[in-house]
């Protein structure tokens, strides 16, 4: 899915969460950048026009958004936690050179894990490391 949101402000009011400047800018870091950042990335970047920003309301921020079901969490690496702002079901592949992490569209239907059956599923993590292509040709 590709995820294009007009107006962020009507967007984050539309999910019950309170439009404030730095939420705003979180969250269109998020939908801008497509990188799956870490909070440190985004705190790293968004400090330097926002000096009052701390880590910890970035951090608390992307929780609400992941409570509101508008982010999603992406844990490829145990110790690094990223963040998402499409939340259909898509896979990931992270490059270890440079630590990209990149969409992949996944269709579920032509994925058959017959093993699954009467299962209920509640979550899907599906993702690949390896080295990407722009690594691979340097
Ligand atoms: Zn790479
Ligand atoms: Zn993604």
């Amino acid at each position: 899915m590709k995820l294009v949101i007009e107006n962020v402000g009507e967007y984050l009011k539309a999910n019950g969460v309170k439009p404030s400047y730095q939420r705003i800018k979180i969250f269109e870091y998020l939908v801008k950048k497509r990188n799956h950042p870490t909070v440190d990335m985004i705190y790293r970047e968004l400090v330097q026009k926002i000096p009052t920003l701390s880590k910890t309301t970035v951090y608390n921020t992307l929780n609400l958004f992941i409570e509101k079901k508008i982010a999603i969490i992406i844990i490829i690496e145990e110790n690094e936690t990223r963040y998402d702002a499409d939340t259909s079901i898509h896979g990931h592949f992270k490059c270890r050179e440079c630590q990209t992490v990149i969409d992949l569209d996944v269709d579920l239907k032509k994925m058959s894990i017959d093993s699954l059956d009467g299962h209920q599923v509640h979550e899907h993590h599906i993702y690949f490391k390896g080295i990407c292509k722009n690594c691979k040709a340097a």
